[in-house]
């Protein structure tokens, strides 16, 4: 059947700069660009193009540009290229559309409507570069009250706390989905770092268990792969995964292409067949069940970790959090709709979910007032994408964040959104060993490091500006914030005055 849609992409070549080196040609997995040996030529061939631009980049002659083709249709607010596009794609396919990524729909982003206070005349700001400034961050439940003995020292006993040196943690990618070599650059990075890695829920491979086992946030979601005693306990937390911002209500699926050997090994399931993880949890249907497993997690790691639960933010999501903190839950995550993936369903990834601002300041808020709020951490994620948002989802509430699609991008991600496919010219979500082995595991840590170090000196700029010296003072501060070009009902969700205010 002949495709009626148009090429997303266009790719131009400066012929008078192409030594066709045919280097374009090795970069695109897509098969894009092809040599034509009777014209000594190369040719393109743009319907595969997914826009990643790695030939762009990495052309030694700055010969490529790659631009998305212009929307020949005549202007139509209701039926927009991208409605008539992907219309097309299922006339021609019969199939659900997939993609890559968090949702690039134009909702409301809450970060850039609110602004940061600073210090003027009294409450003097605090330089950071002078003045010591806290970032690290304790994860994991507080005591209700603190009892002190006779000799000053705190008897209260305190359950399982983890110290992160600042208020950023890679969020759940697992390896299947991503590359053995994106899954140790985060590991690589966040022991360099002091924070924690997220195994997602594809396990961790066994000869990584020793060195990186303290820096891991192992996951036990729904289909259960790589889950033992050893994964557990080599762990410096779990995670037990019901929901997830960009698909909430929908299992998971990695397809058996990706199922690699080693991915097979390490999610305990035979090579080559589809990884399949339901929608629900097979033994979770009340708060009941799932305060079950979270007891039997903490009985198998002998009450040493700290168990985190993560759910997407929907629309009920400050009574969801209220159940699992009662459900013994030492950590909630909440992720939110813009959250990434490798693979969802376009209909769902667009339309489910809620923003994760709003849910962040639910959440906090209902635990707020049940009393309840010192008996769990609350990790947000799903649409952090800069320092400041770090910084306002703080004093949202946040004890910490959780950052995935920046992490991406800082190893060279470039939000192509065909991460399903299996073929990533980056070498970042992909099981091919030629594309994964572009992934220098070295300069990728070091490029998350370098992110998360610079983060942390804006975010100590942002906090002396305001004249506090520790994050843990901004927690659920909503002084520090104002709403601007806000409704009045979005100020109520986000607890928030109006600017001038
Ligand atoms: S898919 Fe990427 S590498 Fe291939 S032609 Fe398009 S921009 Fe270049
Ligand atoms: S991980 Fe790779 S395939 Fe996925 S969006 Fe980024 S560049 Fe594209």
């Amino acid at each position: 059947m002949r495709s009626y849609l148009f090429p997303e992409f266009q790719v131009f070549r400066d012929e008078s700069k192409c030594n066709q080196c045919r280097g374009c040609e090795r970069q695109c997995a897509f098969g894009t660009h092809i040599y034509d040996p009777a014209t000594d030529r190369m040719q393109t061939d743009e319907t595969k193009c997914s826009g990643c631009q790695r030939c762009a980049i990495f052309c030694p002659r700055n010969a490529l540009v790659v631009r998305p083709t212009p929307p020949y249709y005549r202007p139509n607010e209701a039926w927009t290229r991208e409605k008539i596009d992907d219309l097309k794609k299922q006339a021609e396919t019969g199939g659900v559309l997939l993609s890559g990524c968090g949702s690039d729909k134009p909702f409301r982003i809450y970060w850039d409507n609110i602004v940061l206070n600073a210090s003027q005349v009294t409450n003097p700001s605090i330089d950071p570069l002078r003045e010591p400034m806290e970032l690290r961050t304790f994860l994991g439940r507080k005591p209700d009250l603190l009892e002190i003995d006779d000799c000053g020292e705190i008897c209260t006993e305190l359950g399982p706390n983890i110290t992160v040196e600042a208020p950023m943690l890679f969020s759940a990618m697992s390896y299947g989905a991503i590359s053995y070599q994106a899954f140790n650059s985060l590991a690589m990075a966040a022991r360099e770092f002091g924070t924690l890695f997220n195994t997602g829920e594809g396990g961790l491979p066994r000869e990584m268990r020793e060195e990186f086992g303290r820096y891991a946030t192992v996951q036990v979601a729904s289909g259960r792969f790589g889950i033992d005693a050893e994964y557990l306990n080599c762990a410096r937390a779990i995670e037990i995964k019901v929901g997830q911002g960009a698909k909430p209500g929908i299992g998971g699926h990695l397809p058996a292409e990706k199922v690699s050997s080693k991915v097979a090994a390490t999610r305990m399931i035979p090579e080559g067949t589809d990884a399949i993880s339901p929608a629900p949890h097979h033994d979770i249907y009340s708060i009941e069940d799932l305060s079950m497993l979270i007891y039997a997690l903490k009985e198998a790691t002998n009450y040493e970790l700290p168990v985190s639960v993560k759910v997407a933010a929907v629309h009920n999501v400050a009574a969801i959090a209220s159940g699992i903190v009662r459900a013994g839950a030492d950590i909630v995550a909440i992720d939110g709709m813009r959250g990434g993936t490798g693979a969802a369903p376009k209909a769902i990834r667009d339309n489910v979910g809620i923003p994760i601002e709003l849910a962040l300041s639910a959440v906090d808020r209902r635990l707020r007032e049940e009393g309840v709020r010192n008996r769990c951490t609350i990790i947000a994620g799903g649409g952090i994408r800069c320092s400041s948002d770090v910084i306002k989802a703080i004093a949202l509430g946040a004890d910490a964040v959780y950052i995935g699609t920046a992490a991406l991008i800082a190893m060279g991600c470039t939000l192509c959104q065909k991460c399903y496919t299996g073929k990533c010219n980056w070498g970042i979500c992909t099981q091919d060993p030629r594309l994964a082995g572009r992934l220098d595991t070295r300069i990728a840590s070091q490029r998350l490091v370098n992110l998360l170090t610079a983060w942390s000196f804006e975010i100590k700029e942002m906090l002396g500006g305001m004249g506090i010296n520790a994050i843990e003072s901004l927690r659920g501060n909503r002084d520090h914030l104002r709403g601007v070009g806000l409704y009045e009902w979005e100020l109520d969700v986000l607890a928030l005055k109006g600017a001038g205010e």
